[in-house]
């Protein structure tokens, strides 16, 4: 009899449910999209029943597009957005509140006042994160400091903390079991990296009582069964990771040096750096890439705030392009870069700089630029952005990249790809399976019930398309360093008070 996996890919957006083949092919999939809450300024958050509405709907949906029973799935793989907040009453399984979700920054305030406090350093040592709204600890901490029941419903051991997967998988299990996996519980800001627990310290100095905190789990083996009521069979569980991590999975990156990259509206990069956390100086975060079979994997995090996102202001801001797409014929076109470089700085520089008030610039522009160039400089921006990225881990790891492997929406430019690989000097490979955060899940799930081992999986990936470089090295050094060049007159652009 075929095997199949159901991979749940719960994103900050919509919900999916991708069902796999025991070759690790698609056979069907659907999505859907839920309500995002503004409630005040800064503000971002979900409702944890319409998620988990939205994720049910698509589970049932795509079985049926795969034409398949409930009980032809073999076992269950879930991916989500990572650090989004959830509380609920574990008796009624009612939330307590909206999840608040990663984007939120509703807790700045408590945030800054952690920073002042002096606790950076200790944080930071401990998790490998920094204090930040980002990070779950926070939002629990406000949650206890804004919604009256928390404390009672805790007092009484009656409240649960999770992040997404936890909120889905006590749904599924219809209350049966309260767990998180390591590398979702690494984004917490109160888990202990070094340590492998709740940290208590970090508890204390949040306010936070451990009697609410998921069991945490490998992630991948099975963890837990579904409810015959709620889904109609019991299949097991048998893979759990953050969004990002379980894309470093689904792209195979199981060695130290392995990275990849999601070319989204912003780049996502995580590197595995093997069995020991590595600190970093400069804003990159150190993360649990997973656990399998008891042995933890690390990996080092770096992000992008503009890369597609540059591309939509070609398209929406300035209408060079009708498509993104159209990127890739306007920038074949040209022979140079004629001497252009742009700074994509619209919200500030992150890594390593971390400018707030640095802005977006053109440089060298000159007659004969035309939209071409443009276009060039744009996509040629997103790669040398990632290359500081890259750079910056491996000198703060002392890890070398290995390969890389590209996802998300602009990974499908070409010329984007061949100039990362020149300006890289490293081969680049695209998968053709381009849902690598599901495919993730599918790999943990499968890994987790004996169907696969590494090896196979390794062997099951399958490549689009693989990028060489092709550029001299004299040209690729000039033209770094006429980017940091660039970015250096960013920087100089941003700093009003010399003059
Ligand atoms: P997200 O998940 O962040 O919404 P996606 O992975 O869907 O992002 O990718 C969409 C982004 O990629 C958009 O910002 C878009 O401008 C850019 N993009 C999509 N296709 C291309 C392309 N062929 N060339 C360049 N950029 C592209």
């Amino acid at each position: 009899m075929k095997k199949f996996i159901a991979a749940v890919d719960q994103g900050t957006t919509s919900s999916r449910v991708i069902i796999f083949d025991e070759l690790g092919d698609m056979i069907s999939s659907h999505s859907k999209e839920f309500k995002q809450y503004f409630p005040k300024p800064g503000y971002v958050l979900h409702d944890a029943e319409e998620i988990w509405d939205s994720v049910k709907l698509c589970f049932d949906k795509a079985l049926k597009k795969a034409q398949l029973d409930v009980k032809d799935i073999t076992a269950i793989g879930i991916t989500n957005q990572r650090e989004t907040t959830v509380m609920w009453d574990k008796k009624t399984s009612k939330p307590i509140y909206k999840a608040i979700v990663w984007q939120s920054s509703q807790t700045q305030e408590i945030s800054n006042e952690l920073i002042e406090a002096g606790y950076q350093d200790i944080f930071k040592k401990k998790t490998g994160l920094l204090i930040n709204p980002y990070f779950s600890g926070t939002k629990i901490k406000w949650l206890f400091d804004n919604i009256k029941e928390a404390s009672n419903l805790a007092k009484n051991n009656n409240l649960a903390f999770g992040t997404i997967d936890s909120w889905l998988i006590w749904k599924f299990t219809n209350g049966k079991n309260h767990i998180t996996d390591f590398s979702n519980a690494s984004r917490t800001l109160i888990y202990n990296i070094y340590d492998l627990t709740w940290d208590d310290e970090l508890l204390d100095i949040l306010n936070i009582p451990k009697n609410i905190l998921p069991k945490i789990v490998s992630s991948s083996g099975v963890n837990a069964y579904t409810d015959k009521e709620v889904i109609g069979a019991e299949i097991p569980i048998s893979g759990i990771a953050g969004d990002q991590q379980a894309a470093l999975f689904g792209q195979t990156c199981f060695d130290k040096g392995e990275a990849k990259n999601t070319y989204g509206t912003g780049c996502f990069l995580l590197m595995n750096t093997g069995k020991t956390p590595k600190l970093s100086d400069s804003g990159l975060l150190t993360t649990i890439a997973w656990s399998i079979d008891e042995k933890i994997e690390y990996a080092i995090e770096g992000s992008i705030f503009v890369a597609g996102s540059a591309v939509q202001w070609l398209r929406d801001g300035l209408n060079i392009v009708k498509k993104a797409s159209e990127t890739e014929d306007l920038a074949s076109k040209t022979n140079s870069n004629l001497g252009v470089y742009f700074v994509p700085a619209f919200v500030g520089l992150g890594t390593p700089y971390w400018i707030e008030e640095a802005r977006g610039s053109f440089f060298g522009l000159t007659r004969g630029v035309t939209k071409n160039h443009i276009a060039r400089a744009t996509l040629e921006a997103i790669a040398y952005q990632t290359k500081d990225v890259i750079n910056l881990m491996e000198k703060e790891t002392g890890i070398e990249l290995k390969s890389l492997k590209v996802d998300g929406g602009a990974s499908q430019n070409n010329f984007l790809m061949q100039f990362q690989a020149d300006i890289l000097n490293n081969n680049i490979k695209r998968p053709k399976i381009s849902e690598t955060t599901a495919l993730g899940a599918c790999y943990l799930a499968g890994l987790g019930i004996g169907l696969w081992n590494k090896q196979n999986l390794v062997k099951m990936w399958k490549i689009d398309k693989e990028f060489n470089p092709n550029m001299k090295q004299k040209e690729r050094d000039s033209l770094y360093r006429n980017w940091q060049r660039a970015l250096r007159a960013c920087v100089e652009f941003a700093n009003k008070e010399n003059y």
